[in-house]
């Protein structure tokens, strides 16, 4: 079976959030299981340079069309293998299973998407040409996937394409497509005249095609055209289907609902594990959780907090914006303050919710540290150190962050909606709380406070959340299983 994953990100290449680390997972887990599986991604301006030397140019020029223009692109290629250590080792090859989609003007920038002033403005171009760019490799250099399995709206035309424009190649006669929907929140949304960019003129402009509210929507074209669509958790699958969940796509994916599954994320115990983290100043396992607490102590200090190591340290590690509860965070937080809760706060997002977690810091400078940005080292520190690390969030897809926790021995406290309710349980290996309130998150950190004062009760909490097996084994045999079907072998 030959497997093609097509995505914006995956780590270590590129990251910005659950997505990369999802699909760098499943990159490596399908090598370990002996699939033929190839991963195209963008080349940014981060992967060349720290990859770069690994690969080949492979020596083949395509042209795309985006809009009006045929634009031209290289690919680089690199073969990845993973040791007995469970670690990548690459090797530049002509041959690879790894390829980097280049184009220089369009990805050889300085982030992913866009900047803290918001989305770069031909986001609809660069993965138009992106999708376009991976069909058109498929075509030239002959390469026949059995699956083609796309993520989030940057490449979801391809299911489309593969209906349309591609429909007569050989080259895609037995290909199935899965498309996952990673967060619904975002769907590649743009003005109706970047319709013209996709290729596609007024007969894709009506609900059934790529029309939303007057716009183009991206995340249509895999929504209606992939063989399966699969989402992150069985509880989302659910949630996406009523209009509180569903972001104005909860009809499409009611019409789909036959071919819509929920598969809960893992995460990679290689880069999680306490036992062996390298960023992390004392190593700790289930068999001494009190060497936990010299984490904490170094989190303290470097943070310059003023907190003592008895008194409870909360974190929040992720992306500031709407989904994730940041609101309900900023109200809560001068009340949990009176309680002797210290806190330490690393994400970056829009400007409006980091505005206003930098000034809780402001307020309280002696019990609250933030750190704005992306800094995966302080983040170790942070799941190693912190007693509790909060997720209040709207809507959760999975969620990576309550699993990391746990894996660290650091309570989560969840709203529960979405994977956070498919993979916390109340009271045993973290906290839930259901109403999108600052009261009942206070209510649900109260209740983390009660046991964290009662050691035997925090301890049996500790290793019940550390003993969860939350690894990529059964997820990604799940992915597999589904592409067996999909392809007639089961
Ligand atoms: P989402 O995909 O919605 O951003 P997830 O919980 O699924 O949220 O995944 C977030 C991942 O990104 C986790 O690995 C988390 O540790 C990491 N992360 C988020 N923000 C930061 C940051 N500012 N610095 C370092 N790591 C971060």
């Amino acid at each position: 079976m030959k497997v093609a994953l097509v995505s914006a990100e995956a780590y270590p290449f590129s990251k910005t959030g659950g997505l990369g680390d999802v699909v760098g997972a499943l990159f490596k887990e399908f090598i370990k299981a002996g699939i033929d599986v190839s991963l195209f991604l963008p080349l940014y301006r981060i992967t060349k340079d720290k990859f770069f030397n690994y690969t080949l140019n492979a020596d083949i020029v395509y042209g795309v069309p985006v809009g009006s223009n045929t634009l031209f692109g290289a690919v680089r290629i690199a073969h990845v293998s993973v040791d007995s250590d469970d670690n990548l080792i690459f090797e530049p090859s002509k041959k690879g299973n790894l390829f980097f989609i280049e184009h220089n003007n369009f990805f050889d920038r300085d982030e992913l998407y866009g900047t803290n002033y918001g989305e770069y403005l031909d986001n609809a171009e660069r993965f138009v040409f992106f999708s376009r760019a991976f069909l058109e490799i498929c075509k030239i250099m002959n390469l026949k996937f059995d699956i083609i399995h796309c993520h989030d709206w940057h490449t979801a035309l391809i299911p489309l394409y593969l209906r349309t424009f591609y429909r007569e190649c050989s080259c895609f006669e037995r290909t199935k497509t899965v498309f996952t929907v990673h967060n619904l929140g975002y769907q590649g949304i743009f003005p109706r005249e970047k319709l013209e960019v996709t290729g596609f003129g007024q007969e894709m402009f009506h609900i059934d095609g790529l029309e939303f509210y007057g716009m183009v929507n991206f995340l249509k074209g895999g929504l209606f055209n992939a063989d399966i669509i699969t989402t992150v958790s069985p509880t989302y699958a659910k949630e996406i289907l009523t209009p509180e969940y569903g972001a104005g796509l909860d009809g499409v994916l009611r019409k789909r609902k036959e071919n819509l599954i929920g598969i809960i994320n893992g995460i990679d115990y290689k880069i999680w594990n306490p036992e062996e983290d390298p960023f992390i100043v004392q190593k700790y396992g289930l068999q001494n959780i009190h060497d936990k607490q010299k984490n904490k102590e170094n989190l303290i200090a470097l943070t310059g907090i003023k907190s003592s190591v008895q008194e409870p340290l909360i974190g929040f590690i992720g992306r500031m914006v709407y989904q994730k509860g940041i609101d309900i965070i900023v109200e809560a937080v001068p009340k949990l303050i009176k309680e002797g809760i210290s806190f330490v706060f690393e994400g970056s997002g829009e400007s409006y919710y980091e505005h206003k977690i930098k000034e809780l810091q402001s307020m309280y400078p002696s019990q609250i540290f933030t750190f704005i940005g992306f800094d995966e080292a302080l983040a170790h520190k942070i799941y190693a150190g912190a007693d509790s690390l909060l997720i209040p969030s709207r809507y959760e897809p999975c969620g990576l962050s309550q699993l990391i926790a746990m894996r660290y021995g650091t309570i989560p406290i969840c709203r529960k909606t979405g994977g956070l309710s498919d993979t916390v349980e109340d009271n045993i290996t973290g906290f839930l709380f259901n109403e999108y309130t600052s009261d009942a998150l206070i209510n649900a950190v109260y209740r983390f406070i009660e046991t964290y004062h009662n050691k035997p009760k925090l301890f049996q909490m500790i290793s019940e959340a550390m003993k969860r097996d939350f690894s990529w084994r059964s997820s990604s045999k799940k992915y597999i299983e589904l592409y067996e079907v999909l392809i007639g072998e089961r």
